[in-house]
């Protein structure tokens, strides 16, 4: 977990990440990180791109007394209330990121929940990568709460615990216990959204085993799992 130190300029290195990764572009995307207590998160602020990025646009936000960025000196992003909400749901959670990835947002557009075809998907999904419910009509007054809703409904229906989402027609969402896991976890996703897309155009339904699948799924995340180190 996140400890307190820092927890600004984390904040803004994890917000120039996303583009020095070729996350996003322009200012499209935002990454927030939250302090141990879980009271206060920080997030970039509103229509900032990675080049004008700086430490004073990092704004802190307090969970509890959140009503609307417009009562900030410096709004925070306009994402700030689904932040929030997915840090409420997903407790483990330290770093949470949003991005207007290429691949991840064709698939989102296209409204797809890409399919596992390989063992790259397995290691991070047992089943697609999911996508948030269709949003028919806005509610003007609460579309951020609508938003954050449409990501956790799915959330929900998803046996384990994943390190992303599609948001649909939009974009993507991934997370972590840290800014690097949640950095990684979007590397991740892009990625295989992006072999999903190129496989598609070589084969309509490539299959991979389910016994395949599963054992790669939790090699790496099971309770018995033994990739990588230790700690
Ligand atoms: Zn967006």
């Amino acid at each position: 977990m996140i400890d307190n130190k820092n927890l600004k300029s984390r904040a803004l290195k994890v917000n120039k990440e996303i583009y020095k990764n070729n996350l996003s572009i322009l200012n499209f995307g935002n990454a927030s990180v939250i302090d141990k207590n879980r009271s206060k998160i920080y997030i970039k602020a509103s229509g900032i791109g990675e080049d004008k990025c700086k430490l004073s646009n990092i704004v802190e936000v307090k969970i509890h007394n959140f009503k609307s960025q417009n009562h900030y000196k410096i709004k925070p992003s306009v994402d700030t209330i689904i932040h929030i909400e997915l840090y409420r749901h997903l407790k483990n959670v330290g770093c949470i990121i949003h991005s207007h990835s290429e691949f991840s947002t064709i698939l989102s557009q296209a409204n797809i929940e890409p399919k596992c075809f390989g063992t790259t998907h397995a290691d991070y999904f047992n089943g697609p990568i999911p996508i948030s419910t269709k949003i028919v009509k806005v509610d003007n007054e609460k579309y951020e709460f609508q938003v954050a809703k449409s990501i956790i409904q799915r959330l929900k229906k998803y046996k384990e615990n994943v390190p992303g989402i599609l948001l649909r027609d939009h974009g993507v969402f991934a997370w972590g216990k840290n800014e690097a896991e949640a950095i990684h976890n979007l590397i991740a996703i892009e990625y295989i959204c992006k072999l999903y897309f190129k496989t598609k155009m070589i084969v309509k339904n490539p299959k991979i085993s389910k016994s395949l699948k599963s054992f790669h799924f939790f090699r790496k995340n099971g309770k018995g799992k033994y990739y990588g180190q230790n700690n």
